[in-house]
């Protein structure tokens, strides 16, 4: 058993992390929503929600495992009808990052999962869904957080040949600040290599690879990520280590793993949080850093993760420091937002 407590909210952050400049490469703008937001949005559009959870809204959101997450996942991806709701939330996950000192965010959304007709409803229209992004990223920057967006093909649910998604992607109705394409969903019988034309048809367009892999699958499903989609960063990649042969390949190619350690431990990728392999990755001279992957629906943050990564797995001071340096060289920020954030972490006082 751990002995850290599971509700990852109730770490205590020390104030040098809460100060600390920092940038986000790994979450998702549909597992941003709180408790609070799926509830005022279910109120708003008026739905039932006892299909889900017959006893109520729970104080906190709790899984079984991935199946479970999705399934309740879905439900607040259903409460997101108009452009206006991805404009409230995209603000709502900026006021949040804005708290921790987050200057800079790479939000991954998921396109085709809005595009989709529901129950009686149609799906909302490409324009309406750019527009709606479009508005939340400008009330992001009025905020202080620049925002680049990751559009990613849902595996699970979109089925290679579907070409949704990459025709959206091709065509004049994308959001400004479209940086990478990413590959979401449950990885269990979903591998990566089908999509490797829709990733060769977004990299022709100058966007970059980014797909989640080595997180429900093992090793393999990283090597395909890396040979099959050219992945210029993994989303997870934890499980890379069961093949020391691939772990040399992402070192040589620096490919930067994005970790999430709350999400690995709430959807029970690991036993418990001492179980994380986030000191063997930094040990095999692997490039990390640290992300809240669903921080609504998982309850986290950030400047958590950051203490639950000093307090548990051994980061110092200078550690979390190198990391944003490093994320910051990975990302796809513009290169002002990239010099400003290194002038910051640079400038950034070491206690230990
Ligand atoms: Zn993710």
């Amino acid at each position: 058993m751990s002995n850290q407590p599971k509700i990852p909210g109730t770490t205590d952050v020390p104030q040098w992390i809460a100060d600390l400049p920092k940038l986000e490469l790994h979450v998702h703008l549909e597992g941003s929503m709180s408790v609070a937001t799926v509830s005022a949005l279910t109120d708003l559009h008026s739905v039932d929600p006892s299909g889900v959870w017959p006893d109520g809204f729970p104080d906190r959101f709790s899984f079984s495992g991935f199946p479970d997450f999705a399934a309740q996942f879905f439900y607040g991806l259903s409460l997101l009808r108009t452009g206006e709701d991805l404009a409230t939330i995209t603000e709502d996950l900026a006021t949040t990052l804005a708290g921790q000192n987050v200057r800079y965010a790479e939000i991954t959304t998921t396109a085709y999962t809005h595009f989709m007709a529901r129950d009686d409803r149609p799906g909302m229209s490409p324009t309406e869904y750019r527009d709606g992004l479009n508005e939340g990223r400008r009330r992001a920057a009025a905020l202080g957080v620049d925002i680049g967006w990751v559009i990613d093909i849902p595996r699970d649910i979109e089925m290679p040949g579907s070409t949704v998604t990459i025709d959206y992607l091709e065509s004049a109705h994308t959001p400004d600040g479209l940086v990478a394409i990413g590959l979401g969903g449950y990885e269990v019988g979903f591998p990566a290599a089908p999509y490797a034309d829709d990733f060769a048809r977004a990299i022709a367009l100058g966007l970059k690879s980014v797909p989640h892999a080595g997180e429900t699958e093992g090793a393999d499903s990283v090597r395909s990520a890396v040979e099959d989609l050219k992945a210029d960063r993994i989303g997870h990649g934890v499980r890379c280590l069961e093949d020391p042969e691939l772990v040399d390949q992402l070192v040589d190619r620096g490919i930067m793993l994005e970790v999430c350690p709350t999400s690995n431990d709430l959807l029970q990728v690991i036993e418990t949080m001492d179980d994380h392999a986030l000191p063997a990755l930094r040990e095999a001279g692997l490039r990390v850093c640290l992300n809240t992957d669903d921080p609504g629906w998982f309850d986290t943050d950030l400047n958590t993760e950051f203490a639950i990564a000093s307090e548990q797995l051994g980061v110092s001071e200078a550690d979390h420091l190198a990391m944003l340096h490093d994320a910051v060289t990975a990302s796809f920020a513009p290169d002002s937002v990239k010099a400003s954030l290194t002038n910051e972490l640079t400038n950034y006082p070491v206690s230990n």
